[in-house]
């Protein structure tokens, strides 16, 4: 197992509802690190060019809305296999389906609102930390 990074985003029905400290705990109780971490509004821009491989999708408007509709909190997490721990932590897309226990069984509203991004492979990982953190950013 290597030590890895993967960006997670703590979503706006999250914050509005004030989970950041919640979520955080429990991603750190997973053994995940932050070693970065910035609270930000998105830009309509931003979230395009950010999920824009679902460009096509028929939830893509409705996604931008919510991801622009309020704070999120963009983070840099690290640990052994950080990706997938982050994914298990997280639960599935949808917290109807979402392991009990899980970020999103506990905390998420919807499909849509579902409170935590987390990459889905190293690789976009590294694109997506690069989307939002410098090297300088980031302190492990
Ligand atoms: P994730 O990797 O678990 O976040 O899921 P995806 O990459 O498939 O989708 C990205 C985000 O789009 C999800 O986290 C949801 O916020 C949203 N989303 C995904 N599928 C649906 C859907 O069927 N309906 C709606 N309204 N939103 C969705």
């Amino acid at each position: 197992m290597a030590t890895e990074r993967t960006l997670s985003i703590i979503k706006p029905d999250a914050t509005r509802r004030n989970l950041t400290g919640r979520i955080n705990a429990a991603l750190e109780d997973a053994g995940l690190r932050i070693v970065a971490q910035r609270r930000t509004r998105l830009t309509q821009a931003q979230a395009e060019a950010f999920y824009a491989v679902h460009r096509e999708r028929p939830f893509f408007r409705g996604l931008v809305e919510f991801m622009t509709s309020g704070p999120v909190v963009v983070q840099v997490l690290e640990g052994e296999s950080a990706v997938a721990k982050n994914r298990e932590v997280m639960g599935a897309t949808d917290p109807k389906k979402a392991a009990a226990g899980t970020i999103r069984a506990q905390f998420a509203e919807d499909i849509e609102a579902n409170s935590v991004h987390g990459s889905d492979s190293p690789e976009n990982a590294a694109i997506e930390i690069g989307f939002f953190f410098g090297q300088v950013d980031i302190v492990g």
